[in-house]
């Protein structure tokens, strides 16, 4: 009896203290509307405090802040990808809110390709952002009435805003100018007042998901080295596979580096600073038993990367020989090359010849200046090589060939291309007739070793942390 009494008293205790709103303590002085509309979003999950008993009312509030209250009142967030935003890079919290953003058509970004995320929006593209959620969902439309403080405004922003004003999200006796701020307490009552109008016409639900401390997968380009024989294909083939007819050279074959400052042109042989010759010539008769071994590799480390929630890339299938340029698209979202590389790394498999043992990777050393890479591309690829090497030879039969390590090839195609980091394997040696039984037996724990070096960097390095 006494231990009824007691879980009695506690639930009426915890219905009691628990408040249906906000318990504030910063907002004091803010009127009636603020207060309702800071306490709705609260309620409905949409916005939070910046602490649990301070809103901080009077504070801006960012671009990315205030597309994700739009988006979760919504219900419209989820895992897009923001692939034609240049600065929402997969660390930034609000990655999946950009894309969200872009995919509903609420914010496009700037002419530039930007989102400027953490910049403070101001009220001029709050009023165009809450318009466009409103005209979307609701006859709003810009009204007669001329309002001339909005039509001195820049071009883009005036119907959105005679729209704002028609509609009451914003009060046409408040004029404001394309620098005005928003505080977080006025974008609450905007919001707010959209909330009111789309309760009407659509179901308004509680946002319960979490995508903004959702981090985007790991993407991994696999590369399986080589392909079928260049000097068996058809032009429209060699085409297709992205390699160049040079006549002045008589021969196929594709640019070694980017222009000099313009990435994804090619050097076409002047104005270019990078290492080797500019011109790569495509070597016909390629070895008849590698392909398939890279790509038998490759397809196993892919699958064991996607069952431990790597996303993967491959870049070549059974019948194809890319160029080593036509392999770097898949660094992009869609195979897009005027998008922001999106992979995180691009690992090459390959298998060794000319008389040894082992596996090893590639070091890329030296001063390295390819441009508008991560200044430590070349250290974040060797080091990656390392610990897929590692595991390659603690997983498997294959040995350690030269310490594990080649080095001094700055001039390979890919490395002078790449827009992320490349690990570059030589797995065994294929005409080592020791190798090549390990090769085609073990192909499953290669491929798994080759996964679980990743997998180790990752965690290692914080990158992974589920
Ligand atoms: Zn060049």
């Amino acid at each position: 009896m006494k231990k009824t009494v007691s879980i009695l008293l506690t639930l009426t205790l915890l219905l009691c203290v628990s408040p249906a709103y906000a318990a504030f303590t910063d907002m004091d002085g803010k009127n009636e509307e603020t207060v309702n509309a800071v306490n709705l979003l609260y309620e409905k999950n949409y916005i939070s405090g910046r602490s649990d008993t301070e809103f901080d009312p009077d504070a801006g509030i960012s671009r990315a802040e205030f597309a994700a209250v739009m988006l979760r009142m919504l219900g419209n967030m989820g895992e897009n990808r923001p692939y034609y935003l240049k600065d929402v890079t997969k660390d930034k919290w609000y990655y999946y809110v950009a894309g969200s953003a872009a995919e509903t058509g609420m914010m496009s970004g700037f002419e530039d390709g930007t989102f400027r995320g953490d910049d403070a929006i101001p009220k001029i593209q709050a009023a165009a952002i809450a318009t466009r959620v409103l005209k979307d969902n609701t006859g709003a439309d810009e009204g007669s009435e001329s309002i001339p403080w909005i039509e001195s405004l820049p071009e883009w922003a005036v119907g959105n805003v005679k729209t704002a004003a028609n509609a009451g999200i914003i009060d046409k006796n408040e004029a404001f100018n394309s620098d005005s701020e928003i505080t977080r307490g006025e974008a609450a009552v905007m919001v707010a007042r959209v909330y009111d109008k789309l309760k009407d016409v659509r179901a308004m639900t509680d946002y319960t998901e979490n995508y903004e401390t959702r981090r985007p997968p790991i993407t991994i380009v696999i590369d399986p080295g080589h392909g079928i024989d260049s000097g068996l294909t058809s032009t429209e083939k060699r085409l297709d596979d992205g390699w160049i007819y040079n006549s002045d050279y008589n021969q196929w074959g594709e640019w070694r580096h980017w222009k000099s400052g313009e990435f994804w042109h090619d050097c076409e042989g002047y104005g270019c600073i990078q290492k080797g010759d500019c011109w790569y010539r495509m070597e016909n008769g390629d070895r008849e038993t590698e392909p398939s071994i890279n790509l038998r590799n490759a397809q196993s480390a892919a699958n064991y990367l996607e069952s431990i929630g790597y996303e993967v890339r491959i870049t070549r299938g059974a019948d194809d020989n890319p160029s080593m340029t036509k392999r770097l698209v898949y660094c992009y979202p869609n195979n897009d090359v005027n998008a922001v590389a999106d992979a995180d790394f691009f690992v090459c498999l390959h298998s060794n010849a000319g008389g040894g043992r082992g596996s090893a990777y590639i070091e890329l050393s030296g001063a390295y200046d390819q441009t508008r890479i991560n200044p430590d591309y070349a250290y974040i690829g060797n080091t990656l090589g390392k610990y897929i090497n590692d595991e390659i030879v603690a997983q498997t039969s294959v040995s350690e060939y030269a310490g594990g390590v080649i080095s001094g090839m700055p001039e390979l195609v890919l490395f002078c291309k790449s827009p992320v980091p490349i690990a570059y394997l030589e797995i065994g040696f294929y005409d080592n007739p020791s190798d090549l039984e390990i090769l085609n037996s073990e192909y499953d724990m290669i491929g798994k070793a080759v996964a679980d070096g990743i997998d180790k960097y990752c965690r290692d390095t914080a990158m992974k942390t589920d």
